[in-house]
């Protein structure tokens, strides 16, 4: 097997490039070597949560790496044997466990037997899963597919203080392909308001606001004061839209107001409700990579972002598949089918 030259600029040219292709290599076993990571972005090259994924992928792999380092913008990463085991990880800031566990997902799913992870780290991070999505979103889908995803958050952690927990049991797949492509019917709308060391009257500003902006029934929200070593808020949107559930989450700043919080997740909610999909741009992003392990699977969905098509391309360097993506009416339909022009 050669060895998998990858330019981490490319298209959207961040983080998730490097994401994939560790993924990606556990489960072919595949080495790669990734040049230019995050080239563009004001820090370059690896950050915490990328260092973090890239040995916690190593140690999942039995990997030899070179260039783990903070910063670094070249990695080789050579795995030999995927193991099942009883992982823990700490990413020791606020950064995003949920990134991290997705990195090693395909290795653990590939591996002989059952796994178990513990990561500590942020649970509810901006421009990341948050527990939530990952537990009612995408982690039921794995399971239809045959990949077995169980998940829990004892503790949650909010930026900056990060300390959250998010545990996870996993089990080789069995892959099953799945088509997702009717348009949602008489969608379900609840939501979650998750609060930790916050004046309880954040979350009852949300509750009312969010009440309003999407019409609910007051048992449609409510709200979770959580364990967490620091302060932090996240109003998340429910949206059960037939064959999947989808989760937009929104989280409470310093200097936002609890309205304007609530009002972005509903704004969130009825553009993705308008979009009459069964598959927002997040879930799009993340179901790529299962699908092409599955060998094939289908989903309608919104435009395509860059960030999917970059996934998409990185993905079809490690695995005999083809991702077709094409508009129809007016939403996008992504199929993944194994590729017929390969020797
Ligand atoms: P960089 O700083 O290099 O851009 P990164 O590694 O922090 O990179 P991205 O490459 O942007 O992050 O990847 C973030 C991932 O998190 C993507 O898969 C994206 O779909 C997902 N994501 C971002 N926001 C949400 C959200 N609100 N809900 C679900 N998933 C999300």
């Amino acid at each position: 097997m050669g060895i998998i030259t990858l330019d981490g600029s490319m298209g959207e040219g961040g983080g998730q490039v490097l994401r994939s292709a560790l993924g990606l290599s556990l489960a072919t076993g595949q080495s790669f070597v990734i040049e230019r990571i995050r080239a563009g972005r004001e820090k370059p090259g690896l950050k915490r949560q990328h260092l973090t994924a890239v040995l916690a992928a190593a140690e999942v792999g039995g990997a030899s790496v070179e260039g783990a380092e903070l910063g670094s913008q070249r990695l080789a990463f050579k795995p030999r044997t995927v193991r099942a085991g009883n992982y823990r990880f700490s990413i020791g800031t606020a950064g995003s466990t949920t990134l991290v566990l997705q990195t090693i997902l395909p290795g653990l799913w590939a591996a002989d037997g059952p796994s178990t992870v513990e990561l500590q780290g942020g649970t509810h991070n901006p421009l990341a899963p948050s527990f939530d999505f990952l537990q009612r979103a995408f982690a039921p889908l794995m399971r239809r597919m045959g990949a077995e995803l169980e998940l829990l958050c004892p503790v949650a952690g909010f930026y900056p203080a990060g300390g959250g927990q998010l545990h996870a049991k996993v089990a080789p797949a069995r892959w099953q392909t799945i088509e997702l492509l009717q348009v949602p019917q008489r969608p379900i709308v609840h939501a979650r308001i998750v609060l930790s060391r916050i004046p309880a009257n954040v979350g009852d500003r949300e509750l009312f606001t969010l009440r309003r902006a999407l019409d609910l029934r007051a048992d449609a929200v409510r709200i979770d004061e959580v364990q967490s070593p620091g302060p932090g808020n996240a109003v998340m949107v429910m949206l059960e839209l037939g064959a999947t559930t989808e989760v937009v989450t929104e989280l409470g700043e310093r200097n936002v107001t609890a309205e304007t919080v609530a009002e972005r997740a509903a704004q969130e909610a009825k553009d993705l409700l308008a979009a009459n999909v069964p598959v927002g741009p997040h879930l799009a992003d993340q179901l790529l990579l299962p699908m092409a392990l599955a060998g094939g699977g289908a989903f309608r969905t919104v435009a395509p972002s860059l960030h999917t098509r970059t996934n998409a391309e990185v993905i079809e360097r490690f695995l005999p598949v083809k991702f077709t993506l094409r508009e129809d009416g007016g939403s996008w339909v992504v199929e993944v089918a194994p590729a017929t022009d390969r020797a």
